[in-house]
């Protein structure tokens, strides 16, 4: 192998596990879209459910249809989409008995098409815009989206069965707008509650908000970066004050190894030149896989027992490291990232590095890696099974 993501479902299924003991009577939403950030969406979702998740949470239509075309059913999840355009595969969508995401009228619109279309009826959670101006209904919006949904339930044709927003700045603490978004959040429930509605599901928190915010979690919190194992809040604890363990170890085999001279470039443009005579090593991982080209002369790897820093530019398939002198072989592995636990450094670390969040180093690692599972069980036999 040139180079494969380990991912580790022992290790997420101990993080949900974690995060169910944090969140007390809630249910935990597993977020795996986006290919489960980077690490694999199917695997993942069904170590999250073996570990007690209830319910999958997914951006795009086309990744919750994946779930169930994967045989995950209605009976061992709920899955939640919530990032919809005109166009989305709405009928499809309710015959799979997904949850809907509703932000308007509009949206509201194509599920009753939908639901005629299919003669079935379909589960929607209505998405109050409590701050984050992004999707979900202004303030001025919502008792009208409410009353529709209610004359629709009232007829058969939709089951409001959850009513939820989203936070700004949850990660922040102390930031005046995640009061001001419970507040609000608050306000948009006594609305639904007093048009009628009375939802399976009420939710606001992300991983963050499940972490510090015990008053943001109501019936479901809904995870994603703390079941990958990665601190949210990385300036307030790191994984291992929450219970987490990193998920994703990302590897290479060295792809050459040799001895230059003093005063020899290296890579694109000669930002960096070895300053002395010494030993270079190529990693045949590049932009094209993940790598972020922000990470020249800055990106930490642990080749040999020993930290070194990417030098020069990052290359589309390839980046080199001064071992400063240093042996090594070619096929020797060098780590980019994994839990840290070996001395190796953390995606924490290259988002650091790079000036990014680990959100983006952990998602962003591309299709050409081969991802590796470790860590499976009896009930979810995976390659690699057992031996994580
Ligand atoms: C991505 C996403 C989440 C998960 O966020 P984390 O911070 O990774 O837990 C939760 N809710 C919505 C709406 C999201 O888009």
């Amino acid at each position: 192998m040139r180079a494969e993501a380990v991912v580790d479902l022992a290790a997420l299924r101990g993080n949900i596990r974690a995060l169910r003991a944090r969140t007390g009577p809630a249910d935990v939403m597993s977020v795996v879209k986006a290919d489960a950030y980077g690490h694999g969406m199917v695997p993942c979702a069904r170590a999250a459910l073996e570990a007690g998740a209830t319910w999958l949470g997914t951006a795009t239509p086309d990744e919750a249809l994946a779930l169930r075309a994967a045989g995950i059913t209605a009976e061992q999840a709920r899955v939640l989409c919530w990032l919809w355009t005109p166009d989305a595969p709405w009928e499809r969508t309710v015959e799979a008995g997904i949850d809907i995401s509703v932000s308007g009228g509009w949206a509201l619109d194509r599920v009753l098409a939908a639901v005629r279309a299919t003669g079935r009826s379909a589960r929607i959670h209505l998405k109050a815009d409590t701050g984050l101006g992004r999707n979900g209904a202004q303030p001025h919006d919502w008792p009208e989206l409410v009353a529709a949904a209610r004359a629709a339930e009232a007829e058969g044709l939709v089951a409001v069965t959850g009513l939820w927003s989203h936070f700004a700045c949850a990660d922040e603490p102390g930031h005046p707008s995640v009061p001001a978004q419970l507040t609000r959040f608050r306000e948009a429930l006594a609305v639904a509650e007093a048009a009628g509605l009375r939802p399976e599901v009420r939710h606001l928190a992300n991983s963050p908000a499940t972490l510090l915010l015990p008053e943001s979690h109501f019936d479901l919190v809904r995870t994603g970066l703390a079941q990958y194992g990665l601190s949210p809040v990385p300036e307030v604890g790191g994984p291992d004050d929450y219970g987490l363990r990193p998920v994703m170890t990302l590897q290479a085999q060295l792809a050459s190894v040799k001895q230059v001279p003093a005063g020899h470039g290296v890579s694109y443009g000669h930002s960096y030149t070895t300053p002395t005579d010494t030993t270079l090593a190529l990693v045949p991982l590049g932009y094209a896989d993940g790598v972020p080209r922000h990470a020249s002369s800055t990106g930490p790897v642990l080749i040999g027992g020993k930290w070194r820093t990417v030098a020069g530019r990052v290359a589309m398939d390839q980046f080199v490291v001064d071992l400063g002198g240093d042996r090594a072989e070619v096929g020797d592995t060098v780590v980019l990232f994994g839990p840290g636990d070996r001395g190796e450094p953390t995606a924490e670390d290259w988002a650091r590095a790079c000036g990014t969040i680990s959100y983006e180093i952990i998602t962003r690692i591309g299709a050409r890696v081969p991802r590796r599972y470790v860590g499976g069980s009896a009930a979810d036999p995976v390659e690699g099974g057992g031996d994580g």
